[in-house]
């Protein structure tokens, strides 16, 4: 069996079973609540500190929920008012913020990295989970991308997945990857234009198509992306409704995908800009399961690191 984790700071790397056993306990979480129990008291007595430098509406309190859920005392450090806008520096909040006795640490920052710096800074015995740093990682969003998939088209192996938008600028995507080819997916297309596309060489799994009518053709799930224009220099940035012709899924393009394909977006979503409103809301849209399965991820990450 594969070692209980310690950390989750990122899906690369992670070995198929433990990405398994994540789905599976989610799966079990899921089917305790479905039956009526509100609280399992797996984490009762632990404290979980939600530390988010970066703006969040769904991880945020999909992680509060499913700590709660837990039994776990949860602490939101909102750093709009905190010491650290006075210059306070990241160990220093760490190190105050461990003095009050934490379990684990959720940590959300613009700087790709920061979660393992506070692995290396961390008081043993306190874990860190990465809600999303940079561009680099998303973890228990590809855990909850990878979810929502297997409820509908378990047979990974044979599987074809498009990612469309701005790669580039993107942590879920690599997360995405990371967790669909460790579970043996072998057809990931990665479509944008050329300037939000990652290096191909970070990507060596996937396949590069420019072209969003040929990569969207035949899959079984698309992944949307946002343009994420807060990490973009400002003349990267495409005119809106040219990139909506090119790169905007509507009903005619997803024509083009596979019957029943599956429609996904991690959100904040930007209708007309990436997603058509009636595809963001069809009946292929899979975007409120995918929140829904954030919190059974959560909480089974949450199991996983922190339950005694
Ligand atoms: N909510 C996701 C993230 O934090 C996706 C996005 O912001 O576009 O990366």
């Amino acid at each position: 069996m594969s070692p209980r984790l310690r950390h989750l700071t990122t899906l690369e790397h992670l070995p198929r079973e433990t990405i398994e056993r994540l789905l599976d306990r989610a799966m079990a979480m899921r089917d305790a609540c479905a039956h009526g129990t509100r609280k399992i008291d797996l984490l009762a007595g632990r404290t979980v500190l939600n530390l988010f430098f970066e703006p969040s509406t769904r991880t945020r309190t999909s992680f509060e929920l499913a700590a709660r859920r837990l039994g776990a005392d949860v602490v939101n450090f909102d750093i709009g008012f905190s010491s650290a806008n006075k210059g306070e520096e990241l160990y220093d909040t760490l190190h105050t913020l461990e003095a009050m006795h934490l379990d684990a640490i959720i940590v959300r920052h613009k700087v790709s990295g920061t979660p393992d710096e506070l692995v290396r800074h961390a008081m043993s015995g306190v874990s860190v989970i990465n809600a999303g740093d940079g561009n680099r990682a998303h973890p228990t969003q590809g855990l909850l991308d990878a979810l929502t998939i297997r409820q509908h088209r378990p047979d990974f192996e044979n599987l074809s997945v498009a990612i469309c938008g701005d790669v580039k600028h993107s942590r879920v995507a690599r997360s995405d990857v990371h967790a669909l080819s460790a579970l043996g997916v072998r057809d990931i297309r990665l479509c944008g234009p050329a300037s939000l596309m990652p290096d191909a060489a970070e990507f060596p799994q996937c396949r590069f198509v420019e072209d969003f009518d040929r990569a969207i053709e035949g899959v079984d799930a698309v992944i949307m992306l946002r343009l994420q224009k807060e990490r973009m220099a400002q003349t990267d940035l495409p005119d809106e409704a040219a990139y909506f012709r090119q790169y905007g899924l509507d009903t005619t393009r997803l024509a083009k995908a596979r019957k029943g394909c599956l429609v996904m977006h991690p959100g904040p979503i930007n209708r007309g800009i990436e997603i058509a409103s009636d595809v963001a809301d069809g009946a292929q849209s899979r975007i409120l399961e995918q929140v829904g399965n954030g919190v059974f991820i959560r909480m089974a990450v949450l199991g996983e690191l922190l339950a005694r």
